[in-house]
């Protein structure tokens, strides 16, 4: 719908911490339709922002500045503003800030330069010598491509193709500045799918054909098959002429999925998250604006992309709590990724072997439909599951590795097999005491133990990134060699490997030693190809990978993410667990997992080893249903911070005495955050409980309205909160 231009005043979002947008005028001779990038005036400056709508008309005709400039862009479709003003609205943010989360490719808007590019033409050079013959056999298809690409293609130096640029041999052809996406080809046959697998895969494919609104939840075993299932998805979107978004946490992102998708469509997909160069972000953000990018594989964040044509979403481990965004606009990018699907009417895949208990809920209650593959693929079986009770057979004094999974890697390597052992624990020791005085490390500005790294010499705060020396006295006593590292990370888990293990080869994977998501691509190139014996890593290793030779996995500390009391402490680690444990096995060789633990009689254990996910989620469910936490019933977290301790608690105190009266709303607090302090932040904490039919952002407004913070206190807002520290 474009603005009735005669009305000549527009409403414009500027991507800053704005709750609503402004009035401005349209001047002659220019037309500004809705969803356009334009330049404004803002105070002295000029800021980038979007139409909106029409003008609110609450201000003065004659007071209001023209639109300095209308951008040569795509204009943002209509169901992205939409999904822009619908979280706002739900997590309580200012709508230029989530609008800000859709313009991160700073450059995209700017007018995007030409490159110079080549193409054959019939004139050979005087000299031909056989690099000069191998270029001209590349360019006889008569592609125009860039110097570069052409000496690339041709595998020959770039001084190559300079001379034969200067003996006449190419024409000067101009490009757009961007590479071009090249297009996935939806017609290719992907592997041969099971029966099981087909159904699912045409349950997928018949609902993105009907192009309409539908949550499917995929629930299949770990090697079920479930990417390539949910590829036949992404073919059918293709085919309809659609764009499709796959959503990964991450760390799953990695070469080995990308590889997948290119064997499945003959091209990379567009690829979107955090370590990309900015000249990327533009290349991306343009593709997808201007519908070239056809199929984006992206982290959360993927989500805020302006897809004109979206058809399909898939959101794949959708269980991950890295899908939810805790700074700034807090938001879960699955549950908004299934708000996206609704807005644009299309249909949204939610794929894991270990879903939510939010979405298994969904599914049983109908508002999901589920797509099941309960089988692994082909001969592999779904891995062996054991507990070993540190209480009965713990390990030898200063190790962390009981006898029996010791003699399990031997039996494995001595097999020519792989072996991983997992500790969701980065470094070396998560706490230094001093044997002297008992003082232990903290971080000077948060409530939190510093954590050894002894590879890089360094005691760092895993909440704030602060550093410092690992010191030679104890900075309390001063008692000299006196330190000590107590409880294993992964690193010390890697050295007591090498010491038991002196010939195998031990690669080491965490997500502090390596750079970037897909710097670990040597790493996991080198474990496919058998050059790594044992892998010890955190959670970066857990998922998705897919690494035939490995048949034993040993859970170092399966008790660690039992210790945090939050409400989903139990079904995390069962979900994280069993992902680990899904690493094992998956070729023809059978695997066998291991739980270190002091609890073998904990429910989450139990089902583990049973193989009962669905006894598990059964229990999980009837215990929250108890209580009415979530999925039974609604929370929002709320944190009062300041640098100035007295501030924050005088502030926590108001805001306790604004609590509304309401029904089926329980607000508890304000308590000292368990991260009391927080880069030097005091931190307090309320927590909002109300039963699943209130309108929790009605009634945080009518409490928060109430209350004039002043600007050196913060009180953030996370309806839906999955940390409580
Ligand atoms: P999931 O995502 O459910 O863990 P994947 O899609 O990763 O499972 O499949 C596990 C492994 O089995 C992968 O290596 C995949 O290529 C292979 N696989 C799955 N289905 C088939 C099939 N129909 N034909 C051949 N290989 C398959
Ligand atoms: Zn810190």
């Amino acid at each position: 719908m474009s603005v009735n231009t005669s009305s000549r005043s527009v409403s414009v979002l500027i991507p800053l911490a704005l709750p609503a947008p402004y009035d401005y005028e349209v001047p002659d001779g220019l037309t500004a339709e809705e969803g356009a990038y334009v330049i404004v005036p803002l105070g002295s400056q000029e800021a980038l922002g979007v139409v909106w709508g029409p003008g609110s008309g609450e201000v003065d005709r004659k007071k209001l500045k023209p639109i300095i400039e209308v951008l040569d862009a795509p204009p943002m479709p209509e169901a992205a503003r939409r999904f822009i003003d619908w979280i706002a609205g739900y997590t309580l943010s200012p709508r230029g800030s989530v609008l800000r989360l859709a313009l991160r490719a700073p450059g995209a808007l700017e007018p995007q330069r030409m490159r110079v590019a080549y193409r054959l033409v019939d004139k050979r050079p005087a000299r031909m010598t056989p690099a000069r013959l191998r270029v001209i056999d590349t360019a006889m298809d008569q592609f125009a491509r860039t110097a570069r690409e052409l000496a690339e293609a041709a595998g020959v130096s770039d001084s190559v193709v300079r001379g034969l640029i200067e003996a006449g041999a190419f024409e000067e052809v101009e490009l757009p500045g961007e590479a071009a996406f090249p297009e996935p080809d939806f017609g290719m046959s992907g592997a041969a799918l099971s029966p099981e697998q087909a159904e699912a895969a045409a349950s997928l494919r018949a609902h993105v054909a009907k192009g309409a609104f539908a949550s499917v939840l995929l629930d299949g075993v770990t090697g079920s098959g479930k990417t390539e299932v949910y590829f036949e998805a992404v073919a059918e979107a293709l085919a309809r002429g659609r764009q499709a978004l796959i959503l990964l946490p991450e760390i799953a992102l990695t070469n080995q999925f990308l590889d997948r998708f290119e064997a499945r469509f003959g091209v990379k997909p567009a690829e979107w998250h955090s370590d990309l160069s900015t000249k990327e972000r533009i290349r991306v953000w343009r593709g997808v604006a201007e519908g070239r990018a056809r199929v984006v594989v992206g982290a959360r964040s993927a989500l805020f992309l302006p897809f004109p044509e979206l058809g399909l979403i898939v959101v794949d481990e959708e269980h991950e709590a890295a899908f939810k965004q805790e700074d700034g606009v807090a938001y879960h990018a699955r549950d908004m990724a299934v708000v996206r699907a609704s807005i644009g009417g299309f249909p949204i895949v939610l794929s894991s072997a270990t879903p939510s208990l939010e979405t298994v809920v969904n599914a049983e209650q109908g508002r999901y439909d589920r797509v099941a593959l309960p089988q692994r693929h082909g001969a592999a079986e779904l891995p062996s599951i054991e507990a070993i009770d540190m209480r009965e057979t713990p390990p030898e004094r200063g190790r962390w590795l009981a006898p029996k999974l010791v003699a399990e890697i031997a039996t494995a390597l001595a097999a020519g097999e792989q072996a991983m052992l997992f500790l969701n624990r980065r470094g070396y020791a998560p706490l230094t005491l001093c044997r002297t005085c008992g003082h232990r490390i903290e971080c000077p500005q948060c409530s939190s133990w510093l954590v050894e790294h002894r590879f890089r010499r360094e005691l760092v705060c895993h909440h704030c990134g602060y550093t410092a020396p690992v010191p030679k006295a104890c900075p309390s006593c001063g008692a000299v060699d006196s330190l000590v590292a107590c409880g294993p990370g992964v690193e010390r888990i890697a050295e007591e490997v090498a010491e038991i293990f002196p010939e195998a080869r031990v690669a080491l994977l965490s997500s502090d030693n390596h750079r970037g998501p897909l710097s670990h691509a040597e790493a996991f190139r080198a474990i496919e190809a058998r050059e790594v014996d044992i892998i010890v890593g955190t959670q970066m290793v857990a998922k998705g990978h897919h690494f035939p030779w490995l048949t034993v996995v040993g859970v170092v500390d399966a008790d660690l993410g039992l210790e945090n009391g939050d409400l989903r402490a139990a079904e995390r680690t069962f979900q994280l667990l069993q992902q680990v444990a899904g690493r094992a096995g998956r070729a023809e060789r059978p695997g066998r997992v291991y739980l270190q633990t002091y609890m073998p009689e904990h429910s989450v254990m139990r089902a583990l080893v049973a193989g009962d996910r669905d006894a598990f989620l059964k229990r999980e469910a009837e215990a929250r249903e108890r209580v009415k936490l979530p999925p039974y019933g609604r929370l929002v977290g709320v944190v009062v911070s300041s640098a100035d301790a007295a501030l924050a608690q005088k502030w926590a105190r108001e805001l306790a005495r604004a609590v509304p009266r309401a029904e089926d709303v329980a607000v508890l607090g304000p308590a000292p955050a368990p991260l009391a302090l927080l880069r030097g932040r005091t931190r307090l904490r309320f927590l909002v409980k109300a039963s699943r039919g209130v309108n929790v952002q009605a009634y945080m407004q009518a409490w928060l309205g109430a209350v004039k913070v002043p600007a050196a206190v913060r009180v953030s807002v996370d309806i839906d909160p999955y940390s409580f520290l």
